[in-house]
């Protein structure tokens, strides 16, 4: 695959600071298939410079000419979504019409739905005496994720530029070659040049350089909890403003009066779609006990004809983590009714789909987020108890709810404690707000929640 050799800077390919590289590998055939440089600190400090630089004419353009360059954007991802599709598939290894559609599709709806917000968005108001102005917060840093690599790029560019914004984007040493070709879209789009600035390289040197830099504004995070704690800690110390987009372990609870036929295969395809690697997937499904056995069997069943569409993971240390946990859960006493830790190919990265029966709560495998293709199935005796385990862990990003009827479902996600409840099979929304409660994060993505998140306000009283 093409890849540039340094770092897309104040609106041109600049050779980078140092002459290391990072291979990336094709994880369903574990080839290296392109290298790109890895950043360092002066990488990190000439692409600050460059935002900065271009931070007042950009907060200053009508916020209609940066909704007609959001738009443009969105229509250089439009005219190149194969190519994007393929690249996703190459470096993250999801099957091609998934990264078709989701991968290249979701993140052309949320450009788009920024190049609109835009346009829209009341950035004045009149409150009594005084006129409220939101204003965009500076220089942001965005690291981000492999796992929906170019969806986690969007979902804080498109609202960062739309406020008024500049970025530096660090993306995942995993998938790099995505985020040069959105470097190029910007660069296609005609987006004054330091408006979006790119440093590849690896979390601990480049990341850490650009959530600890002095001249970054604001901090937006996608990413395991682990780092997620210390980029927090470290914009704490600098009264910085942070955004933690972290992990999850949500539940599918299927309600008894519910098509539990239609839950649990909607629910077994929610976690397969991107061989587990979602961070709201509904890794956990909630059963009542009357019903547990017919809905372990259709979940073996539907893991089982999943079988071959799966792809893999997206590394070696994903495939070794995830088969780990796989071996936990057997040795913990859960009962595998699909899949397993033994790798079903011998080249690439795959695990089975793979369905676990009789976990209870407290288990590992129903704890921890796994990032894996395996599905956890849950008794409740009512529910009180439904609720209780539904909430029994540190995370609350998504969840489902399924039940006769839309009001008796709303009535129960009305008490979980998490971000989003998708209520009988509801759709994807791109501006319903995205983020979690306790330990999933701090702020909101996507829609007018996710673009106040890159403003703030200015009061002047009359
Ligand atoms: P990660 O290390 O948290 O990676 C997220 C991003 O942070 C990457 O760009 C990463 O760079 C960067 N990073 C790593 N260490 C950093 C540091 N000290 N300072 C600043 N940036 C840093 O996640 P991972 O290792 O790829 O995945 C591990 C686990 O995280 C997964 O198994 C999963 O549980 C969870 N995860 C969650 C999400 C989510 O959407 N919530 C997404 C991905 C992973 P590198 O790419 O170089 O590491
Ligand atoms: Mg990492």
């Amino acid at each position: 695959m093409k890849a540039h050799d340094g770092m897309y800077i104040g609106g041109e390919w600049r050779g980078a600071a140092g002459t290391d590289t990072i291979a990336v590998v094709n994880p369903a055939d574990e080839q290296v298939i392109a290298h790109v440089p890895a950043g360092v600190a002066e990488d990190v400090d000439a692409a600050v410079f460059a935002a900065h630089e271009a931070f007042p004419a950009w907060a200053a353009t009508p916020p209609a000419e940066r909704a007609a360059k959001i738009a443009a954007l969105r229509d250089v991802l439009v005219a190149r979504k194969d190519e994007i599709a393929e690249t996703v598939t190459a470096e993250l290894g999801a099957p091609l019409q998934f990264s078709q559609m989701v991968h290249a599709g979701v993140p052309i709806l949320v450009a788009g739905s920024y190049a609109e917000l835009a346009a829209l968005y009341a950035f004045e108001e009149k409150v009594g005496n005084s006129t409220v102005y939101a204003e965009p917060v500076g220089v942001v840093g965005a690291i981000t994720p492999w796992n929906y690599p170019l969806h986690q790029i969007v979902a804080k560019v498109a609202p960062a530029l739309a406020a008024g914004c500049t970025v530096v984007l660090k993306p995942a040493e995993d998938t790099p070659l995505t985020a040069q070709l959105f470097a190029e879209a910007v660069h296609e789009a005609g987006i004054p040049a330091g408006v979006f600035n790119l440093v590849t390289g690896l979390g601990p040197v480049a990341g850490q350089a650009l959530a600890e830099h002095p001249g970054v504004d604001l901090v937006s995070f996608t990413g395991s909890t682990a780092v997620g704690k210390q980029i927090g800690a470290t914009a704490g110390a600098a009264v910085k403003r942070v955004a933690l987009e972290l992990g999850g372990k949500s539940a599918n609870v299927i309600l008894p009066s519910a098509d539990l036929a239609k839950a649990v295969g909607v629910g077994i395809a929610n976690v397969m779609g991107n061989s587990g690697q979602t961070c709201s997937a509904w890794t956990r499904m909630l059963v009542h006990t009357s019903q547990y056995d017919e809905a372990v069997e259709l979940a073996a069943e539907a893991a089982a004809k999943y079988g071959d569409r799966i792809g893999p993971l997206v590394n070696a240390k994903q495939h070794a983590r995830v088969r780990g946990y796989i071996e936990k859960g057997v040795a913990e006493g859960a009962r595998l009714v699909a899949g397993g830790a033994e790798a079903p190919r011998e080249q690439g990265y795959f695990v089975s789909p793979t369905v676990f029966a009789d976990v209870t709560p407290e288990m590992t495998i129903a704890q921890e987020e796994i990032f894996g293709p395996v599905v956890s199935i849950i008794r409740y005796e009512d529910e009180g108890d439904a609720l209780r385990i539904a909430n029994g862990t540190v995370y609350g990003l998504a969840g489902a709810v399924w039940a006769a009827d839309d009001a008796e479902a709303v009535a129960f996600a009305r008490r979980m404690d998490t971000g989003q409840v998708d209520i009988n099979g509801g759709r994807f929304n791109p501006l319903a707000p995205f983020g979690g409660y306790k330990q999933s994060g701090v702020g909101r993505e996507l829609g007018a929640h996710g673009l106040s998140e890159y403003l703030q306000t200015k009061s002047l009283q009359f």
